[in-house]
């Protein structure tokens, strides 16, 4: 009897068990993707992540690794079998959970034609998997928790940065240094929670006034860690995203000049007819280390046709959206009507104007020859120390709106259990606990389904 009913519990576990195998294997379909860039280059690299990688290898390689078996993280010369050509080149397996993915996976090296990488991905899926969504390999890595949000978006701020900045600030996201210090500010909190149980649980122990004032240092402690973080969003926004100037002027002031001057070569058409910019345009730089982009505006004028009226609030609406502006005014004419805006104001055309008359000119910040290249260093200089006040880039920041708005509401939280310190624990301890979790979104730990689906949609393919 105890034999049979043994038996039948291996039954009823081992079906169990291949129900959930094949649930999960429906919801973790085998992936496949291009994970270069598109277009030719010398190499393409096609990757595979799932349960199936071993098989779909199987079906695609025709030189199988010789002995058979595959060594995770080793890198094999083979040939493989297409529906139309044959190719050689070389793969990596990983085998999980010692993977980008978390999961089983494989990598495959071949020339750098879109036509092969293509014919590849069309064998593998027809060997099993199916193409990969946005961002798919990264979101599995989160999912199967080799990584938190916060490092996912540091991933995909490191695929798109240019600048010495982006990536140090990504690749401070991507080791976790935002995740290991929200995850400390969380296990304070979480410590300092569980006194306040044991206080409200055993009142005849009197704790309760230890644990209040003990209570009141730590969320002092955690407030001001917290306002440290969100005090580093300005710069950290800036260097990721990169700072926006726009160049404003009267007509023939000299901001198209002024704007190739900048950038270093001819972005925008220049000419002595005014009106000639009439639309705004975009281009950046990079000074040290930090992007900023420029903008050259039509001109701030009274137009005189609809095209040209299109323009001018164009270069309005860009002058209110940018972080700084630059005013140029013309030294020829001297007609320098300035606007009130905070903005960096420059003379132009001084290589015009004899040395004695230029000293007159003290309400401008410099004195500039967007012709001839005098005073262009010293107004990047300047455009820097305007935008980025931060002396020495904070090593551990937030760099998006999602990151810094549950700062806040964590900050927030917390300064409502501080107010609550006044009347009872219960109070103190629903705020604290309101404090870690929006500290969860920030690393993923409580994140909802539209707020991954956001982050994972902003990823290329194939990462
Ligand atoms: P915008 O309408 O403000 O964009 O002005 P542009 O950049 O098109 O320049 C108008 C005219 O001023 C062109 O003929 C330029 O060559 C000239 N110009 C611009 N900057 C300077 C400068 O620093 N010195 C001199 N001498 N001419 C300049």
């Amino acid at each position: 009897m105890e034999k049979i009913l043994c038996q039948a519990f291996f039954v009823c576990l081992t079906r169990l068990l291949k129900i959930c195998y094949t649930a999960y294997m429906d919801k973790m379909p085998t992936v496949v993707a291009i994970s270069s860039p598109l277009g030719t280059g010398g190499i393409a690299v096609v990757r595979i992540s799932g349960f199936k990688t071993l098989r779909v290898l199987d079906k695609l390689i025709i030189s199988k690794p010789c002995p058979m078996e595959w060594e995770t993280r080793r890198l094999y010369n083979v040939r493989m079998r297409t529906h139309g050509f044959e190719e050689s080149g070389m793969c990596a397996y990983f085998k999980c959970p010692h993977s980008y993915t978390g999961e089983d996976m494989a990598e495959i090296y071949v020339h750098g034609s879109m036509a092969i990488a293509e014919g590849i991905v069309r064998a593998a899926i027809a060997a099993g998997a199916i193409h990969a969504g946005r961002g798919e390999f990264t979101m599995r890595a989160y999912l199967n928790g080799k990584m938190d949000l916060t490092q996912a978006e540091g991933v995909s701020d490191l695929i798109n940065s240019e600048t010495d900045a982006q990536i140090r600030a990504a690749q401070s996201l991507v080791s976790g240094d935002l995740f290991k210090e929200i995850s400390d500010i969380q296990d304070n909190i979480r410590k300092i929670l569980a006194r306040i149980e044991a206080s409200i649980d055993y009142p005849e122990e009197n704790l309760e006034e230890v644990t209040s004032g003990e209570t009141k240092n730590v969320i002092l402690e955690l407030k001001s860690r917290l306002r440290k973080l969100i005090s580093t969003f300005n710069t950290g926004y800036l260097i990721r995203a990169g700072v926006k100037v726009a160049i404003i002027g009267k007509p023939n002031a000299g901001k198209s000049t002024l704007f190739n001057a900048l950038l270093g070569y001819d972005r925008a058409i220049v000419n002595e007819r005014a009106g000639t910019t009439r639309d705004t345009i975009e281009d950046s730089y990079v000074y040290s280390g930090i992007k900023f982009t420029l903008i050259d505006t039509a001109g701030l004028r009274e137009a005189a046709d609809e095209i040209e009226a299109e323009g001018v609030r164009r270069s309005a609406d860009a002058a209110q959206k940018a972080d700084l502006t630059v005013e140029v005014a013309d030294a020829a004419t001297l007609k320098s009507q300035l606007s009130a805006n905070g903005g960096i104001k420059v003379l132009n055309k001084c290589d015009l104007l004899p040395k004695e008359k230029l000293r007159l000119r003290n309400k401008f910040d410099l004195l500039i020859s967007a012709k001839t290249g005098q005073g262009i260093n010293p107004l990047k200089n300047l455009i820097y120390k305007k935008t980025v006040t931060t002396e020495k880039i904070p090593a551990v920041m937030l760099t998006n709106t999602r990151q810094y708005s549950a700062a806040l509401a964590a900050h927030k939280a917390l300064e409502q259990a501080f107010t609550a310190l006044d009347t009872t624990l219960d109070c103190v301890s629903i705020e604290l606990l309101s404090a870690y979790k929006v500290l969860g979104q920030i690393t993923g730990k409580v994140a909802t389904d539209d707020v991954i689906k956001q982050i994972f949609e902003d990823f290329c393919v194939g990462k």
